[in-house]
């Protein structure tokens, strides 16, 4: 489990740059920078997207299922970071979106 900050306010999932919610999936298939991952767990505002899997407190741990295998972190397809940052100002799809924890080996 990850603490997780995210910058992507026009995610439906952001609150205080942080997440609701209780896990999200990096997607990274053979990157080999940080501009080459990207949340596809994100959801723009006002899409409606289902609660369930949000939780009240955006402050919490989150699950990080990834697939970016190139990353120091990554152990069997999951984030074993303390600590990542989500980024992607004005995205409008997950594709504009990144880790930047992201370290190639
Ligand atoms: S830090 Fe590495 S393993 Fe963790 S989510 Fe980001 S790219 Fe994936």
């Amino acid at each position: 489990m990850t603490k997780l900050d995210c910058s992507v306010i026009n995610c439906t999932y952001n609150s205080d740059n942080s997440c609701k919610r209780n896990d999200i999936k990096v997607e990274g298939n053979e990157a080999h920078m940080a501009s080459e991952t990207n949340c596809s767990s994100f959801a723009p505002k006002g899409c409606g997207c289902g609660a369930s899997n949000m939780s009240e407190c955006a402050k919490k741990d989150t699950d990080v299922s990834c697939s970016a295998t190139s990353c120091i972190y990554n152990e069997a397809k999951k984030c074993s970071a303390n600590h990542i940052g989500i980024a992607g100002t004005d995205a409008g799809n997950s594709s504009d979106t990144l880790c930047r924890s992201f370290v190639c080996q």
